[in-house]
Formats: structure tokens, C-alpha cells, sequence
């Protein structure tokens, strides 16, 4: 074995596991480290608190004196926990978050300090903005962006700094973070939801998304990891030969954790307590060394701030325990990749969750209205949707036989499939007395026993109702939830308030009973959205050609998939929904599709390297050892020597065959890239990047590989897949 990989392995191996101490409950640990509501009642005075809850609540501006007061009490709280510094925390178009630290720290003259947080610094801070991605809105317009406060994600602290969730936008108003148009997208569902309500229930006043996540991930001893270059700067290995064992058994999913990773799962764990990150579920994933991570169910904007979070956090607590984790989608060829399922669903203030069925057939129909309209929306929309999960990373997974495919559809189950077969056989306009008792009693009335035993998930399908909510598979791993859930939250809110517009005509126009009118219009949409329902095996290559068919798209890679989110169909409808102006839509597609080529351009330039530094080296080096050989049989053989060094020569050839052919793959890769690098459109890079450049990696790869297992494990530099998958 190679000195580094040896080094690297001792390293592992010696490790003990950093024992975790649990005195506390975990319910006391819960929140301890945010400025919650109930902290807020403690340090608030009765009138801010007010203000607070109404902006949470209602959307109310928080005016100047609030804020004074509200500043003044994070910092007395921050203060009694030893914080120094503040910040403002967002999510700018890196998909990572920001921060930068101010002290509270303030000097007043006569050498004398004080710590000071007023409204100002609450409210509102102006980052040096020039170096974060903004698709050019900023060059356009002004030249700064600043944060402001966003009081429906509570302040936290993190070690002993105060984060105070913000937007980050540009002085002109656009978006220039993730979080923005989420929560436009939110009060878009909200009011059409809402709207809807209505027709069932007066008392309704809010509608809330509410998102789940389940995040997968690697966790790989740090000196195995460090000692990967492709590891360290891409997040995912370039090269490496399947082992000989690797996830044909299952025996690591559900199985129990091992004791390292346990003790990190516990004291990350504790740190997402005391931030008030309610997760819940721990468990092995698919493949070796793979895990995963799930909370409990919040309202969306907060669950994506705690999804944000939390990949920060575990990249934190990993280190201390001398781990890596790895999210992205596809660490290692050959086995299972990760993802990030966005478990979403609508419920009232009122407390029901729209997308359950109820007790009566009153509510059943209710949610059928809002089970319809999200397969409508889907429907509709489908392709924008794949286009909100689009990166380098995910495009790896998606299509590869242990992900959802690259086509969206939806999976609702034999038995509301048997459902909306029934309500698609409802006649037109008026319906008869008869009919509307059969509606009740034996479609409408019957759902609830019908889901008890709707246990049967289908995980090959990307977009699939689970019972009480929509589960979006699709979602990457790495992936910042705030993009496909706006896409989902705003597609459903234009889709509903069509409904609600549709509705009220045939009311009012046609004189239909509300029922009627209900029946009616769900009547339309089941036979209208009926190509993107699909039960069968997501997976298979008959689903591509059928899927074909019934004119859903397939956009396998990033470039293509990302067109979508510039059609003038989805600009029209995020303006109309007022979630993006088309400046906002455009300036998130360019950097979608830079940070699409730049990535791409990196693993180019990191498998050059290894190729060429550490796989072509040592090639020559064991085929030098061959020659060796092969001399000194000639020495003792003579003539003869050939009968003995036969599979020698034959090594030599080979070797020598891999070592060209990478050679002039790389060559030929370099040009490619050049090529590439010339073109100004950046649409047109990224096509070229994608596929001009991209193909070589495989067949780099390829001969790479096969080199791996000819050569002498003593000289092979690179940590070994069954070393990264199986050392614990
Ligand atoms: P799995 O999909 O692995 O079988 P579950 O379906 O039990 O697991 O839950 C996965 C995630 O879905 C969890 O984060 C859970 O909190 C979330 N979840 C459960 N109910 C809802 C809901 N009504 N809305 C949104 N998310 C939900
Ligand atoms: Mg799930």
C-alpha cells in the first residue's frame, strides 16, 4: 500500500470514538439556543411581542420602535449566553449560507465600551455584496444589496454569534437569495389556498406550506477523505474501481450504526436541539457508510432555513469528529447516491391538513380540490419542476436506476386512482339527485378507508402522494430546498386560483350548485392531467418510451433542463404570482447555468491533474518494475525468457495501451475545454461543457480504473473505494 493511503488508513484505524455524554432530555435541550416564542415572551415587552407575533403571524410591518425594543432584547439574551457578535444570516445564489460577523462590541469616548444592537443593525445591513452570484442584476442596476430582517425565522445562536435570518435583495428590490421569492411563493399559495377554504370553511384566515425533509448523506473518516484530491475539491470521486463487496448485500440499510457514526449523529443531534431543528430520524441508508437525517415536519420557510442549517452544522460537528461528510449526489460510481425528498403538504389555521382526508364527505371533497389541483399543477408544469432541481451534482442520479428518473410523474396509489376514475364519470353541468347522494356516499364518503390501507409507495416514482402529503423524491442532496419549493408552492397557487376563477363562473354564471361546480371542474382536470399519473416502475426503459408518448419531457442533463425556467410560459406565471420579475427569473437562470459550467470545468481540470500526476506516474513506475522483471528473466532464461515472462509482456502492453489512451483522451479533453472556454454565449458553454467535455471523464475514467487493479497495490496512490466505503 502507498505511504499516503497507508498514512491515511492508520489514521482511521487508530481512531477512538469521541464518547458523547447525554445528561439532558431532549426536550429540554429544544430551542434553548433560539429566540423563540417563548424566550420572546420572557424578554419582550407586551407590545413588541404583539408586533412580532402580528409580522409572523399577519405580515405586519414592524415599525422603528418595535424593532429598537426587539433588538435590545436579542441582545440582552445573547449577552446571558456569552454571545459576542452578531449577524445577519442568508442564503445568497452560492446555495451556501453567509454570514459576517459584527461584535456587539461599540467604543463611546473617554475609553469607554458598550455592547450595542439597536434597530438599525436589526433591521437592515448592507454586505459587501460584489462578490456573490447575481445573474447581473446588480451591474444593471445598483451597485449594492442589502439584508433585512425576517422575523417568521427566529434569531439563533450559533457558537457565540447571533444569526438573524434575513432576505437578501438588490437596492432596487430583486432577489438576490434563495429565501425572497420563497416566501412570495408562500403568501401566493397562502391567498389562493386560502380563497378556496373558504367554500368549506369561513373561519379559515391562513393557509400554511409545510415541508419535511429527508437528508441523506457519506460520512468518510477526514484523513481517507483528505488524502482524495477529486474528494476535496469536488465533493465526489473522479475515479476509483467498484469493490469487490458493495451495497449487493444490503446489509448496511437499517442496520445498526456504527459507533462512530453514531457518537457524531448524537452530538449533531444535540447541536440541531439547541438550535431548534426538530429532527426526529436517524437510520443506514442504501449504500456502505451512507446515512440519513430527517426532522419533523415544519412550515416551509422555516424548514428550509433549518435544512440551510443544518448541512453547515454537519460539516462542523463532522470535523470534530475527525469525519467528512459528503452530500453530494453521486460521491462513488457504482453505488447508491443521495438525495434530499421534500415531504410537502397544505394546512390551515384552523389546524387541517388539506392534503389529508377528512371524516366527512364535506371535507373529502375538500381534498380532493386540493389533491386535483396539485396533480393539475404538476401537470402543468412538469417541466419547470425538473428545472427546479437541476445542478451538475443531481444530474448524476436522476435517471440512473436508483433515483427517480429524469421524467416527472405523479404516483397516487390503486385506490385514488379508482377514486378519480369514479369522479371522471360524473356528468356534465347539473347533477341529479341520485348522483350527488352516490358522489357522497361511495366515492366522496369512501376515501377514508381506502387510504388505511394505502400502504403501497412506489419509491421509483419522483413526485408521489404519501397518504397525508406529496413526497418530491427528486430533490439532490445538496440541493437548497427554498428553489424547488418555490416552484412547487407558486405552480399550485396559479393553479388554484384558475380554479377558485373557474368555480365562481359556473356559480354565478351557470347558476351550479358550489358542490356542482366542484364536481364539475375536478371532472375536467382528472381527464385533463391524466398523462402525468403513473403507477408503474419509474425506472424502467419501457416508462422513457411511454413517458414519450404522453409528451412529458425528459431533460436528462442541467443545460436542457434548465430552459424551462426561461420559457415565457413559467416568466408569465411567476409574474403573474408575483413571485419573480423576469429580471429576477433570468438573472437565476444565468447563474444556474455558470455554476452548471464552472463545476463541470473543475472536474475537468482535477481529473486532468490525477490523470496525468497520479495515475500516469504510476503506471510507468510499476511498468518499469515489469521491465525489470522481464531483464532479469531474460538474464537467467536466455532465449527461453519469453515462455517465462509471458503474462509480464502482456502487462507491459496493456499498461502501456491505458497509459495512451489516457493520454490522449486528456489531450483531446484539454481541447475540448478550450474550445469550450472561447465561447462567449453561456448557454452555449454549457451545452459545450456538457457534452464535449463531460463524456471524456467516463472514458478517462475507464482505463484509469483498469490500471487500478493491474498495478501493485503498494504503489496505488489513491485511497481505495473499499477503503472510503468500509473502513469504520
Ligand atoms: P419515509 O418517507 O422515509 O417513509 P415519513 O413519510 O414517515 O418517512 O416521513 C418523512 C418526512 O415527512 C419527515 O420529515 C416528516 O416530518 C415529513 N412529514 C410527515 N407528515 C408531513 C406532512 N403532513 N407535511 C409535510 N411533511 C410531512
Ligand atoms: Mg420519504
Amino acid at each position: 500500500m502507498s505511504k499516503i493511503r497507508f498514512q491515511a488508513l492508520a489514521e482511521t484505524l487508530n481512531r477512538k470514538p469521541i464518547a458523547i455524554e447525554e445528561n439532558s432530555r431532549r426536550s429540554d435541550l429544544f430551542g434553548k439556543n433560539v429566540f423563540n416564542e417563548s424566550t420572546m415572551r420572557q424578554y419582550l415587552t407586551k407590545e413588541s411581542y404583539i408586533g412580532v407575533m402580528s409580522a409572523i403571524e399577519h405580515g405586519t410591518k414592524i415599525d422603528r420602535k418595535i424593532a429598537d425594543q426587539v433588538s435590545s432584547a436579542m441582545k440582552e439574551w445573547a449577552l446571558s449566553k456569552g454571545v459576542t457578535h452578531y449577524t445577519h444570516w442568508f442564503q445568497p445564489l452560492t446555495g451556501a449560507t453567509a454570514e459576517k460577523h459584527d461584535a456587539f462590541f461599540e467604543t463611546i469616548g473617554g475609553g469607554m465600551a458598550i455592547e450595542k444592537f439597536g434597530g438599525n443593525q436589526l433591521v437592515q445591513q448592507e454586505p459587501d455584496a460584489s462578490s456573490f452570484p447575481n445573474g447581473g442584476i446588480r451591474n444593471t442596476f445598483e451597485a449594492r444589496g442589502y439584508t433585512a430582517w425576517d422575523p417568521t425565522s427566529p434569531a439563533f445562536i450559533y457558537g457565540t454569534t447571533l444569526c438573524v435570518p434575513t432576505i437578501f435583495v438588490s437596492y432596487t428590490g430583486e432577489a438576490l437569495d434563495y429565501k425572497t421569492p420563497l416566501l412570495r411563493a408562500l403568501r401566493a399559495v397562502d391567498d389562493a389556498a386560502t380563497a378556496i377554504c373558504k367554500y368549506f370553511d369561513k373561519n379559515v384566515k391562513k393557509v400554511t406550506s409545510s415541508l419535511g425533509w429527508e437528508q441523506e448523506y457519506f460520512l468518510i473518516d477526514k484523513a481517507l477523505a483528505s488524502s482524495r484530491p477529486d474528494i476535496t475539491l469536488t465533493g465526489r470521486t473522479l475515479l476509483g474501481h467498484s469493490p469487490a463487496k458493495g451495497q449487493q448485500l444490503d446489509d448496511h440499510y437499517f442496520g445498526s450504526i456504527p459507533t462512530r457514526a453514531l457518537n457524531f449523529m448524537r452530538d449533531l443531534e444535540t447541536e440541531c436541539m439547541l438550535l431548534g431543528i426538530p429532527v426526529k430520524t436517524r437510520h443506514n441508508e442504501v449504500a456502505p457508510n451512507q446515512f440519513e437525517l430527517a426532522p419533523i415536519y415544519e412550515e416551509s420557510n422555516l424548514a428550509v432555513d433549518h435544512n440551510s442549517l443544518l448541512m453547515d452544522v454537519m460539516n462542523k460537528v463532522a470535523s470534530r469528529h475527525n469525519f467528512k461528510v459528503l452530500l453530494h449526489e453521486k460521491p462513488f460510481a457504482g453505488v447508491n447516491g443521495s438525495g434530499k425528498h421534500n415531504n410537502w403538504s397544505l394546512t390551515t389555521d384552523t389546524g387541517v391538513n388539506l392534503l389529508s382526508p377528512g371524516k366527512t364527505p364535506m371535507s373529502n371533497l375538500q381534498f380532493l380540490v386540493f389533491f386535483v389541483n396539485t396533480i393539475k399543477a404538476v401537470y402543468e408544469n412538469e417541466e419547470l419542476l425538473r428545472a427546479g432541481i437541476a445542478s451538475a451534482s443531481n444530474d448524476h442520479r436522476l435517471g440512473a436506476n436508483e433515483a427517480p428518473p429524469a421524467i416527472i410523474s405523479v404516483f397516487i396509489g390503486e385506490q385514488l386512482t379508482k377514486v378519480l376514475q369514479e369522479l371522471e364519470g360524473v356528468s356534465t353541468g347539473k347533477l341529479s339527485p341520485e348522483e350527488k347522494t352516490d358522489l357522497k356516499l361511495n366515492v366522496v364518503g369512501k376515501i377514508p378507508d381506502v387510504l388505511l390501507d394505502n400502504t403501497d409507495r412506489n419509491r421509483t416514482s419522483p413526485f408521489a402522494f404519501t397518504g397525508n402529503k406529496f413526497e418530491f423524491r427528486a430533490v439532490g442532496s445538496t440541493a437548497n430546498c427554498a428553489n424547488p419549493m418555490t416552484v412547487l408552492n407558486t405552480i399550485v397557487a396559479k393553479q388554484l386560483k384558475d380554479f377558485k376563477n373557474k368555480i365562481d363562473v359556473l356559480i354565478e354564471n351557470d347558476g351550479l350548485k358550489k358542490d356542482e361546480a366542484i364536481f364539475n371542474v375536478l371532472r375536467e382536470y382528472i381527464k385533463a392531467s391524466k398523462n402525468i399519473l403513473f403507477e408503474g416502475n419509474g425506472y424502467g426503459a419501457e416508462w422513457e418510451k411511454e413517458a414519450k408518448k404522453r409528451g412529458l419531457s425528459n431533460n436528462k442533463t442541467t443545460p436542457e433542463a434548465l430552459k424551462a425556467k426561461i420559457s415565457k410560459k413559467a416568466i408569465s406565471l411567476f409574474e403573474e404570482m408575483e413571485v419573480m420579475n423576469k429580471i429576477e427569473v433570468e438573472a437565476r437562470y444565468e447563474i444556474e447555468i455558470e455554476e452548471y459550467t464552472l463545476r463541470i470545468q473543475i472536474e475537468a481540470r482535477v481529473l486532468g491533474d490525477i490523470a496525468g500526476n497520479h495515475v500516469i506516474p504510476t503506471a510507468v513506475k510499476y511498468q518499469n518494475m515489469l521491465i525489470e522483471n522481464v531483464r532479469g528473466l531474460k538474464d537467467i532464461f536466455g532465449n527461453n525468457y519469453q515462455k517465462h515472462a509471458k503474462e509480464q509482456l502482456k502487462l507491459i502492453e496493456k499498461i502501456s495501451e491505458h497509459i495512451e489512451a489516457i493520454h490522449s483522451k486528456v489531450d483531446e479533453m484539454v481541447e475540448a475545454r478550450k474550445k469550450a472556454n472561447k465561447i462567449e454565449d453561456i448557454e452555449a458553454k454549457a451545452h459545450a461543457y456538457c457534452f464535449d467535455v463531460k463524456p471524456y471523464f467516463d472514458e478517462i475514467r475507464y482505463h484509469c480504473d483498469k490500471l487500478e487493479l493491474m498495478i501493485d497495490d503498494e504503489l496505488w496512490p489513491l485511497t481505495k473505494y473499499r477503503e472510503l466505503l468500509f473502513t469504520r
